[in-house]
């Protein structure tokens, strides 16, 4: 028994070699771990490894365009930092047997304007009309919230992105779930962004919730709140295989990029609000489902709660909610360079 624990809890293989195109990093392990990477500007990558490990750092490099490996240990994490030589670009992948996370550094084009990835992003305001949502104790209901931070969201991208904003709507009027989606696939949005406000039966419950698509929530709160967001239109999954099929061809395709959007904005929005990042979640929503681009939804705040209900009522306070939200829109957009 002793033996097998020793087996699991070695220390990762580091490797790397130049190829033809690219330089690539490998972190080697026996088991499957978990991990996160960051965008960190043009020079670097951040990951971040669950687990103590005793990596050695490495000061020179010999490679065409990996520098030096950093390697610092907190709570629990050992969090690796590679340098690039060069203005660069990278993909990450995973491989099995043994398990390996792969990095592949390339050189970023010299001269070559770097065409905008994200034009168009499409707004979309949850609830309106009649559907008004959650109301707090002081009576804020969630679809005039929804409105007002989605319109403010806009201006904040349009000046800072450069961006295309379109808002799914822009007074209190109904539009169906179908109908949202299909604002966003005829504007050939490149990303859709679902704003909501949360509410708990615990008056003291703060702080954001990230979604992105899948058919079974990741727990019971998450399938509760897919229900009471699609208003009961849906069950558990499409009910049909012709549905299925639609789903499969729709949203299943960006489920990768839609989730690193959300964890960008759930980490942006955690840190603004002081709250521990617990994570995305995965949930069946029906306005995510047909659309053709990544997609997220996302539960701003809890209105349920007082002090955050008057504080969402505040410009500043929700300005401040805003740029976190560009921001997490920002290192997405990195992250696909
Ligand atoms: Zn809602």
């Amino acid at each position: 028994m002793f033996l097998i624990s020793l087996a699991f809890s070695q220390n990762p293989k580091i490797r790397y070699a130049d190829h033809d195109r690219f330089s690539r990093f490998v972190v080697e392990t026996d088991e499957e771990i978990e991990y996160r990477i960051f965008f960190q500007g043009e020079f670097s990558v951040r990951l971040e490894l669950s687990g103590d490990f005793d990596i050695s750092p490495i000061k020179n490099m010999e490679s065409r365009l990996l520098k030096s490996l950093q390697v610092n240990r907190q709570e629990g994490k050992t969090i690796l930092i590679l340098n690039f030589k060069k203005s660069s670009t990278w993909k990450l992948f995973e491989l099995y047997e043994p398990f390996r996370i792969v990095v592949d550094v390339k050189e970023r084009p010299k001269g070559r304007i770097i065409k905008p990835l994200v034009r168009t992003i499409v707004l979309d305001p949850g609830h309106g009309g009649g559907e008004t949502g959650a109301v707090g104790k002081g009576g804020t209901a969630e679809k005039k919230l929804s409105l007002i931070f989605s319109k403010e969201l806009k201006t904040i991208l349009e000046r800072n992105l450069g961006v295309r904003v379109i808002l799914t709507r822009e007074d209190d009027s109904f539009v169906s779930l179908d109908e949202r989606t299909s604002i966003a696939n005829n504007a050939k949005a490149d990303l859709f962004i679902s704003i909501h406000f949360n509410y708990s039966q615990d008056p003291s419950v703060k702080g954001p919730e990230t979604y992105f698509l899948s058919y079974e929530a990741t727990d019971t709160e998450s399938r509760l709140m897919a229900y009471r967001e699609n208003l009961g239109k849906i069950k558990e999954a499409p009910s049909s295989d012709i549905e299925l099929i639609l789903w499969d061809m729709a949203q299943s395709q960006y489920l990768y990029q839609s989730s690193r959007l959300a964890e960008m904005i759930q980490m942006e929005l955690s840190s603004e609000l002081g709250v521990k990042n617990r994570g995305v979640k995965q949930a069946p929503f029906k306005v995510l489902m047909g659309a053709t681009m990544p997609a997220v939804l996302v539960e701003v705040d809890f209105i349920s709660n007082p002090d955050e209900e008057k504080l969402l009522l505040k410009q500043d306070f929700r300005e401040g909610l805003e740029m976190a939200v560009f921001r997490g829109i920002e290192k997405y957009i990195s992250f696909l360079r």
